[in-house]
């Protein structure tokens, strides 16, 4: 039989994809990367734009523990120190994130933490049990008054579903601090591509050959062909041809506007609580890399309002739905996958889960 051309085959290019390649490269092996998007880098691809990167898949943050992971990153590309300390924009009120004594004081006037344990101690009665979705959860970490208006309409923007129908584990991402300190990571490291995220992916697939508008279903046979093996980040039910049924997502649509000011909302994301605006939030893309009195030095900004919605054929799907369904009909892809021997199924998308940047890197390169 003809020997393949490539040891291995990577559908899609994003940051699981990305690093695969690398360390295929590393390891002596040769690898082809294909992905249907014009672009390389997935949802970490950046658009220059008046000079600033803009994140065009979502505001992205890189923040870890692992000192190794933090290392490997900036040994490709060097990070600057942004931490994300998001606002919550609640009607015209505003308070810090995530929840911590600024946004206590904010909430209820009190200074110590004694005061605001004393009134999530008192709110959280209600919930008498342990929480079995994320209403019952949100109100047993910080009480009904921060539920209501800063998580409620939130969380039924962002999942297009009632808080009681949703996990609880989807809240406990955010910290709760009876400290004043809005950094919203509890990481060691924290920040974002000096040069943007294009040159993270970049020094990842340099040396690795890759072909973008290729879509791997379009050719099926013919990409096989080339590899003995496959690392495949793409939807795990398409792969299967959907013999299960089809897996539910979220995606979220961008809309992007230049202005001719140099600062509009004086911080990198500001999030909008109220179900009084359709979006979740606004990204103003200059405040991950310039900082201080460099805003001013370029007097354009761009801002994306973040729209979230319903998966459908032909949008990019960004969020699995771990609601009972899913979970169920994902555990029978699952299945499947472990029997097929030539393949890998690797990320958010293959793997139907919510993924950090950090952790794709550590598990891909097997970083302790
Ligand atoms: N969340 C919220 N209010 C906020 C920010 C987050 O209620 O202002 C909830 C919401 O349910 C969200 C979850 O916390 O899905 C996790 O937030 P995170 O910022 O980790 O989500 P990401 O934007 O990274 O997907």
């Amino acid at each position: 039989m003809e020997r393949s051309k490539y040891d291995c085959l990577i559908v899609g290019s994003g940051l699981y994809g990305a690093v695969s390649a690398w360390k295929a490269r590393r390891e002596g092996r040769s690898c082809l990367v294909i992905d249907r998007r014009p672009q390389l880098g997935g949802n970490l691809y950046c658009q220059k734009t008046e000079g600033i990167e803009v994140h065009s898949y979502g505001p992205h943050i890189f923040h870890t523990s692992n000192r190794k992971v933090w290392d490997f990153v900036n040994s490709l590309t060097p990070f600057n120190g942004f931490i994300n300390s998001p606002l919550a924009n609640y009607n015209g009120e505003l308070y810090s994130l995530p929840f911590n004594m600024n946004t206590f004081r904010q909430m209820w006037g009190i200074s110590t933490p004694e005061e605001a344990k004393a009134i999530i101690e008192e709110q959280r009665k209600e919930i008498s049990c342990e929480p079995s979705n994320l209403e019952e959860q949100a109100i047993s970490l910080v009480g009904r008054n921060i539920y209501e208006k800063l998580i409620k309409e939130y969380t039924q923007k962002q999942w297009g579903r009632e808080c009681k129908d949703l996990p609880a584990f989807i809240i406990k991402r955010l910290p709760v601090r009876f400290e004043y300190n809005n950094n919203y990571y509890d990481d060691t490291y924290q920040g974002v591509p000096v040069k943007g995220y294009n040159a993270l992916i970049e020094a990842l697939l340099e040396g690795v050959e890759t072909v973008t508008g290729a879509d791997f279903f379009a050719n099926r046979s013919y990409w096989e062909s080339l590899a003995e093996r496959i690392i495949f980040t793409g939807r795990i039910d398409e792969y299967f041809d959907f013999c299960f049924g089809r897996l539910d997502y979220r995606t979220v649509t961008f809309e992007t506007e230049t202005l001719d000011i140099p600062d509009f909302q004086g911080n990198a994301v500001v999030n909008y609580t109220s179900k009084a605006q359709p979006f979740t939030r606004i990204t103003e893309h200059k405040h991950f890399y310039l900082f201080g009195d460099e805003v001013k030095f370029n007097p354009k900004t761009v801002i994306s309002r973040e729209y979230p919605c319903e998966w459908s054929e032909g949008r990019e799907p960004f969020y699995p739905v771990n609601d009972i369904r899913n979970t169920a009909v994902y555990g029978k892809y699952r299945e499947l996958a472990l029997s097929q021997n030539k393949v890998v199924f690797g990320g958010r998308l293959a793997e139907y889960r919510y993924y950090d940047m950090a952790p794709i890197i550590e598990k891909v390169l097997d970083l302790k």
